[in-house]
């Protein structure tokens, strides 16, 4: 479903991303972890069409970013995007969040919008707060109308870049539940958390990077395995947050 292939880019003189390669299969659940700045939101970003890469390609579904011909928006609609920052808008009803990019960017009528969102709303546990603004829900409701958004576009992959880390603790696993049970549906997901239950829970692989450069790629038992099994990187990376 997500094919990374020898991405490299820089800012400027800074190289952010090096010789990056990864795949993520349908169905598949991947946690990138790593230290702050290593370059995991540059990556998510890049799958996304969000930021360019000088070298490389990435293919979504088969579909060639780096083809100039690739409707970018067209592919950037069905690749769910979850970040840190909730970014709902806030002048917006939780129902208007949920409904404007259905019919502005699919062309759904706003009936089928309303109804699809509504269903969303519910599944996230929300559908009381339809009426709602942004601002009157907390931080962990508007992660998963966040979420339920992302998901009303019939995303081919949901990419998420750290949805809990701005959370306050007590909203913390009810973001997580969320993305546990969608992982459970068959959701393929590449998920940016330093959340190590969750990964153990759902991941099928733990990608850690560092520097730029993915420096491990493997399984999540052999990730939290025996700890000769890992680079010497992850392990300091782990002991720290675990
Ligand atoms: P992470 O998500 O792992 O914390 P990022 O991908 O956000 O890392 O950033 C990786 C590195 O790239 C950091 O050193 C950061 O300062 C730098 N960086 C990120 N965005 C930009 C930008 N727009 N311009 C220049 N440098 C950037
Ligand atoms: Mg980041």
């Amino acid at each position: 479903m997500i094919s990374i292939q020898n991405i490299n880019k820089w800012y400027g003189d800074f190289q952010v991303l090096a010789d990056c390669s990864t795949r993520v299969s349908k169905g598949e659940v991947v946690v990138v972890c790593g230290p702050s700045g290593s370059g995991k939101s540059t990556l998510i970003k890049c799958v996304n069409a969000l930021e360019p890469f000088q070298e490389g390609d990435i293919r979504v579904n088969g579909i060639s970013l780096g083809d100039p011909k690739t409707n970018l928006p067209q592919l950037r609609a069905r690749v769910g995007m979850v970040f840190q920052h909730f970014e709902l808008f806030p002048h917006l009803s939780i129902t208007e969040n949920l409904t404007i990019a259905q019919i502005k960017v699919l062309g759904r009528s706003k009936a089928d919008a309303m109804d699809k969102g509504l269903k969303l709303l519910d599944r996230v546990g929300l559908l009381a707060h339809a009426d709602k603004h942004p601002g009157q829900l907390s931080g962990g409701q508007q992660q998963r109308v966040a979420i339920a958004r992302a998901l009303a576009m019939d995303p081919v992959v949901m990419l998420f870049d750290e949805p809990t880390s701005a959370l306050d603790p007590e909203m913390v696993n009810e973001v997580l539940d969320v993305m546990v049970q969608l992982a459970h549906e068959g959701m393929t997901m590449m998920c940016v958390t330093h959340e190590m239950g969750f990964a153990r829970k759902v991941a099928d692989r733990v990608i850690f990077m560092d520097a730029g450069q993915i420096v491990e790629d493997c399984a999540k038992d052999a990730f939290f395995g025996e700890v000769g099994a890992r680079s010497d990187r992850a392990q300091h990376f782990l002991s720290k947050i675990l």
